[in-house]
């Protein structure tokens, strides 16, 4: 797993102190990768959302909590695109803006078009299946709707409860054939590494029952413990180890930047990624001579 960037998320809503350009300065040194979304947005968005999305950006105007400009529809398309790439090559894409809440006709939170579930819907396309593991810290309800009726996606996600967007109670399962293919786990805020891994093996335990062809990651880090919104507790090695057992339990794991509203990114983000690539590695054994009889 690498990290796909591009210095053109620096101009996308500048100056917010939640989800501004500050968060992803670290990542400066990297190559800038391209690949435009744009023809993928209908996938899991409306046409008239999208027209109306192009146009507020170039009219600068300030929707959901995101002031937009020309640049914004840049980077929206990169975000969506990016994320597309990191799905073909395993990777991890340090995009913004971020997607998990936007719903299919509407912007949400900090998010425009939803990333991980465009690049979802076209590998399902594709007849993959697909679980979605989503550990930012809120719940990801712009991707639980969009999958909320279908058995393709086994969409999962640990988050902190009572706090935006209100949703992801332990009671939202699904509907029609897509019943029981949502599982959701809130965890009471104060929680750390012990909670979260508590959660996080009845959900590795579940997706080993789906056996997913891909699993695509919200990889959102205001779990973390210096993250100035939420009030979980997480440290860096936690990311590690959630690389670590995914890439160690599923074969294609690819990740998408979602929230993390703090300066240390970088760090959250080369933690999952070492995980992953540690995990991708067989377990190394040691021979002993009681392993020769028999
Ligand atoms: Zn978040």
């Amino acid at each position: 797993m690498k990290i796909l960037f591009n210095k053109e998320f620096f101009l996308h809503n500048v100056d917010c102190s939640f989800e501004g350009a500050y968060r992803i300065k670290d990542f400066a040194d990297l190559e800038d990768s391209w690949y435009s979304g744009e023809e993928y947005l209908s996938l899991v968005h409306e046409q008239a959302y999208i027209d109306s999305i192009k146009e507020a950006c170039m009219k600068n105007v300030k929707l959901a909590e995101i002031n937009l400009n020309k640049d914004s529809w840049q980077a929206a398309m990169l975000s969506v695109g990016l994320t597309i790439l990191a799905s073909e090559q395993n990777d991890f894409a340090v995009a913004r803006p971020p997607g998990h809440h936007a719903e299919s006709n509407r912007a949400e939170g900090f998010c425009l078009f939803n990333n991980i579930a465009i690049a979802t819907q076209r590998l399902v396309n594709q007849g993959k299946r697909v679980m979605v593991f989503d550990f930012d810290a809120h719940h990801g309800n712009g991707t639980q709707n969009i999958f909320y009726d279908t058995d393709k996606v086994l969409y999962t996600s640990i988050h902190q409860v009572y706090t935006y967007p209100m949703t992801g109670f332990a009671d939202e399962k699904g509907v029609g054939a897509g019943e029981n293919y949502t599982i959701n786990i809130p965890l009471v805020p104060g929680s750390g590494n012990k909670e979260f891994m508590s959660a996080f093996e009845k959900i590795l335990v579940a997706g080993m029952a789906f056996n997913p062809d891909v699993v695509a990651v919200s990889a959102g880090f205001d779990g973390y413990k210096k993250d100035q919104m939420l009030s979980l507790s997480y440290t860096l090695n936690l990311f590690f180890d959630i690389g670590f057992k995914l890439r160690r339990t599923f074969p294609n794991v690819f990740a998408t930047l979602e929230g993390g509203y703090h300066k240390y990114i970088r760090e959250c983000v080369d933690h999952f990624v070492e995980g992953v690539n540690k995990g991708g590695k067989p377990p190394s054994i040691k021979w002993n001579e009681d392993m020769a009889i028999g």
